[in-house]
């Protein structure tokens, strides 16, 4: 827990660290604002871009699984297409070359009715041969003068005996045009040896099969050899008879999912063989390829990479503009709300800080005001016996004849009695301070009451070429108070600022209405006004700016008591140079305590 506030307050040092000096406070609210930003940007940017990558990223492999899939079921169904096609073509020559035909297609009018027969149906079939078991060609039709051919030693011938049907690899032959063969054999009766059909084709017929494996996501369909010679004409990537142009090593490349290919592939087809190649252009291709059952031959898709294309990339794009679109909304958002917060942190330290000084004053007012009250209270006794004897020696003296000092005497005993009625001035002021003369509370004017203050101190300011103006509020309602209290209040303030002016200004004094249960009154002055650190001293006792024997340092204090002893309040707003303001705010009525 511990642990967690440092790492929390080393993040967010508190503004309020530097409780008095303002600057540093300011500085302070300052870098508490960036780190607050900072902070949030960082938690709430941070799972942002976390899932979007994420997102990207399980988008991306979802995208490249589909197109796997896709291409490896368009394999399949070429595949198949294919198979089945030649397939149907064994089994027509099969059937042609029943075992009971031999003699009848020896017959080259036989053979070559058949051979018409047959081209209705599969015009690219391009000749036909019948050859004995001696290996011999025994009739033959075709575009040339084929006759007599001897076969036992071509490769071909013995594996059509050997396992009873041929499918030859694609070649271009006498007529330049590409073809293929298929040869079967058959039986002869009573185990004299085996004849062969052989059928030459046109690769047309497969190249239109092929051709149907092409469609909007598969750029290029075609077969090959074991050899990887292509055997049907791709679109793109060569010709028929010469090695495929992807079989080239353009440099293989890592397909990015690899591993999940290697599983779909395993999952989908078995035998399919699936890669990623590069085109002569230097594009990275899928290459998909896998045997043709029953055929020499290898059938090969390929498919461009939906990632290299570009709705991949203007997915991407629109991703990537939306994201920092939020990034760019979210530092507006949290710049402002940072501020926000900042603004509302520096106000309640300053009501904070108010309170504290407040509460400060009052606690200093209440222990001075004890020992204030000791004090008048002890002095107060003495005070009354010297004031008494002084009165008794004085109605000695009336009764005395005169004698040589009596006059000068009388004047001491006068003096006297002057000074102890000063200091019990003192006293009772003291005691006043100390919240123990009693309030009586009277209904009073306080526009009349600031006149009669200012009437009194008239002579005082104009002596000093100070004007004293008026902004009275003539609708102010009379509140219930104190009369003598408040005069000693407004007579300390005014000659405060009398005090401050020094000579020539305007001390302005100004009333209105505060809400509807109270007043304010405000007095201005143009004097040389205070710094922050007088300001919030100014209601300390005994703290004074003036010189020594001319400031007692108590008018504001007890101003403050007595304020607030009537339910009241005084505020002071002052700058170097700028006067002094007072505002004071006093109750309609008297709130019974
Ligand atoms: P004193 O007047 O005896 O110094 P106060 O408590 O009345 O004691 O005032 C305290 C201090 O507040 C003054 O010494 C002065 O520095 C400052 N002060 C009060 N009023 C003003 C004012 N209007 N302009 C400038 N300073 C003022």
């Amino acid at each position: 827990m511990n642990t967690k506030r440092m790492w929390i307050s080393r993040l967010l040092p508190s503004p309020s660290e530097y409780f008095e000096d303002t600057a540093e406070m300011e500085k302070n609210y300052r870098y508490f604002s960036r780190r607050l930003f900072v902070l949030l940007l960082g938690l709430t940017m941070t799972p942002l871009i976390i899932v979007s990558g994420l997102l990207h990223y399980q988008y991306q492999n979802l995208l490249q699984k589909n197109e796997l899939t896709q291409l490896v079921l368009n394999l399949e169904q070429s595949q198949n297409t294919i198979e089945r096609f030649v397939s149907k073509l064994q089994s027509i020559i099969k059937f042609v070359a029943r075992d009971d035909r031999y003699e009848e297609l020896r017959n080259t009018e036989e053979l070559k009715a058949l051979f018409v027969r047959l081209q209705q149906e599969y015009p690219d079939f391009a000749d036909i041969e019948v050859i004995d078991s001696s290996g011999r060609q025994q009739s033959y039709i075709g575009p040339y003068e084929l006759s007599g051919n001897d076969y036992t030693q071509q490769n071909w011938y013995k594996e059509v005996l050997q396992r009873g049907v041929y499918l030859s690899n694609v070649f271009s032959g006498f007529r330049q045009v590409p073809h293929f063969v298929i040869a079967v054999s058959r039986k002869l009766p009573d185990n004299k040896g085996s004849w062969v059909l052989r059928v030459t084709i046109d690769v047309n017929t497969l190249q239109r099969y092929v051709d149907i494996g092409v469609t909007n996501s598969i750029s290029d369909v075609y077969l090959v050899d074991a050899a990887g010679n292509l055997q049907t004409k791709p679109r793109k990537y060569g010709l028929i008879g010469e090695k495929s142009v992807l079989l080239h090593d353009y440099g293989l490349t890592e397909y990015s999912i690899s591993e999940t290919l290697a599983d779909y592939q395993q999952l989908l087809v078995k035998n399919a063989d699936v890669t990623v190649v590069k085109t002569p252009e230097g594009n990275e291709v899928l290459h998909a390829a896998i045997d043709l059952q029953s055929t020499p031959w290898r059938l090969v898709l390929v498919k461009d990479l939906y990632l290299d294309g570009n709705a991949w990339f203007f997915f991407q794009l629109r991703l990537f503009s939306i994201i920092l679109g939020c990034i760019l909304l979210g530092v507006l958002i949290l710049l402002r709300m940072s501020h926000v917060i900042t603004a509302h942190i520096r106000q309640s330290d300053r009501r904070r800080q108010h309170f504290f000084l407040e509460a400060e004053s009052a606690n200093k007012l209440a222990a001075i005001g004890r020992l204030a009250a000791g004090v008048a209270h002890e002095i107060n006794n003495p005070l009354s016996i010297i004031n008494q004897k002084t009165g008794l020696v004085m109605d000695y003296f009336e009764m005395t004849e005169d004698f040589k000092y009596k006059q000068a005497m009388e004047q001491a005993l006068n003096g006297v009695q002057e000074s102890v009625n000063r200091c019990r001035t003192i006293t009772h002021r003291l005691l006043g301070f100390a919240r123990h003369t009693d309030v009586m509370i009277e209904e009073l004017d306080m526009n009349q009451l600031l006149q009669e203050v200012v009437a009194f101190l008239a002579k005082e300011a104009t002596y000093n070429q100070i004007a004293i103006n008026f902004d009275l509020d003539e609708g102010l309602k009379h509140i219930q108070s104190d009369r003598g209290q408040l005069q000693q209040v407004f007579l300390n303030i005014i000659n405060n600022a009398i005090d401050a002016i020094g000579n020539e200004g305007t001390i302005l004094l100004k009333t209105r209405m505060q809400k509807e249960d109270g007043i304010r009154i405000t007095v201005v002055d143009d004097g040389p006004g205070m710094s922050v650190e007088v300001v919030q001293r100014i209601f300390d006792p005994f703290f004074t700016t003036k010189e020594t024997g001319k400031g007692t340092g108590l008018g504001l204090s007890i101003t403050y008591g007595i304020l607030k002893k009537l339910g009241g309040d005084i505020q002071v707003n002052s700058e170097p140079g700028q006067g002094a303001t007072f505002t004071i705010v006093l109750p309609l009525v008297q709130e019974q305590q």
